[in-house]
């Protein structure tokens, strides 16, 4: 959703965005709203009246959207998870949250807490219409609309099946009853697919009874559900081999330590070239200075070689986060990521013991999925 996204600002340390495509959709909802739901139930209401309700109704909609996505994003941010942005965009909101929960419990509040922000506000909403007096009625009609609206997104996203919040829930009980993750990953994953085409066949029938637009709406939702399913579980498959392998598997442990004053030169010649080594620890006297970036070597001309030495082409140990290897492999990506660095430094008792390549970490990936 990075491609065309417009800040609004920022909640709890979460930056909250708005997809391009969102204006598309608010403008739908609005516009129906105004010129076709309260026209047609309320014809006596002028159309100034109905204007201002369907841009109310809509962007308090939104607000609700905002708030489901909200409440899981902080009960991620509560359980330990980070959670960087929220995007509104035409299917509803979507929360970057970072990491997958490493317990079954904390996938169920964190899944649950969107729906049932829904079927509060559902509840405060429908409060609020049957409450007010009767002169009131335009902000009566709107709540009552919004209460309807968030008690059917509170069941909408409990249907059981990726990558709906009910599939997160359903997947967390599967997973704290039969202790077996990729199990539950693999149900829900199922689920998900058949509610997506059961959603896209009711699209279907609707174009064939001649309701164009919810057909094709339906079917669009439905498609995107079935996509979303099948890369959400293949995320989660990886996420979960990563989590169970370490650092310690797949880091180069047979590392090189080199003179910092060493010429490029004679590092290829003495240690690259015939080990093929790519672990290459600058030292001078007995301080780790940094690691060779083999990228800042590919970026000199062949003639440089002999004047620049290790240091000029090293990163210093202090600009580099470092991963013990016994942290996880999800970690290390996670770390990866966020530091956009080809190489980590492994370091046990405060000492360099060997390096993590991001190719070897991409290669580990890329073989399971096969
Ligand atoms: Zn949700």
């Amino acid at each position: 959703m990075s491609r065309g996204n417009i800040s609004i600002g920022k909640i709890s340390g979460i930056s909250i965005g708005l997809d391009y495509s969102w204006f598309f959709i608010f403008i739908l909802i609005t516009w129906s709203l105004a010129r076709s739901y309260y026209p047609s139930v309320f014809p006596e209401w002028s159309t100034i009246t109905s204007v201002i309700a369907g841009i109310v109704t809509s962007l308090l909609f939104f607000a609700s959207v905002l708030a489901h996505e909200l409440m899981h994003s902080i009960t991620a941010q509560r359980s330990g998870i980070p959670v960087k942005s929220i995007t509104l965009f035409i299917f509803g909101g979507l929360a970057q949250i970072s990491r997958e929960p490493e317990k079954p419990g904390t996938e169920f509040k964190i899944a649950i807490a969107g729906p049932l922000t829904n079927f509060i506000l559902g509840i405060i909403f429908w409060a609020i219409w049957y409450l007010l007096p009767s002169q009131f009625e335009v902000i009566a009609e709107i709540t009552f609309w919004l209460g309807w609206i968030n008690f059917s997104l509170a069941l909408f996203n409990l249907l059981p099946g990726f990558p709906l919040d009910g599939g997160r829930v359903l997947r967390a009980i599967i997973w704290r009853l039969s202790g077996n993750p990729d199990r539950a990953t693999k149900l829900v994953t199922y689920t998900g697919k058949a509610i997506a085409y059961l959603i896209i066949l009711i699209g279907v029938i609707l174009i064939l009874m001649g309701q164009w637009f919810n057909g094709i709406w339906l079917a669009f939702i439905g498609w995107f559900l079935s996509s979303f399913a099948s890369s959400n579980s293949r995320r989660i498959s990886i996420q979960q081999v990563l989590q169970n392998h370490n650092v310690a598997g797949i880091m180069k442990s047979d590392c090189f330590k080199i003179p910092s004053d060493n010429s490029i030169d004679s590092m290829y010649n003495d240690y690259i070239k015939p080990y093929r080594k790519h672990c290459l620890i600058v030292t001078s006297g007995n301080r780790t200075l940094g690691l060779v970036n083999m990228r800042s070597i590919r970026t000199l001309s062949r003639n440089q070689w002999p004047v620049k030495t290790a240091i000029d082409v090293m990163t210093p140990l202090s600009e580099l986060k470092r991963v013990s290897p016994e942290d996880n492999l999800a970690t290390a990506l996670r770390i990866f990521q966020e530091e956009k660095t080809e190489q980590l430094p492994v370091t046990g008792n405060n000492e360099i013991i060997g390096i993590l390549n991001y190719s070897d970490l991409a290669n580990f990936i890329n073989k399971m999925d096969k």
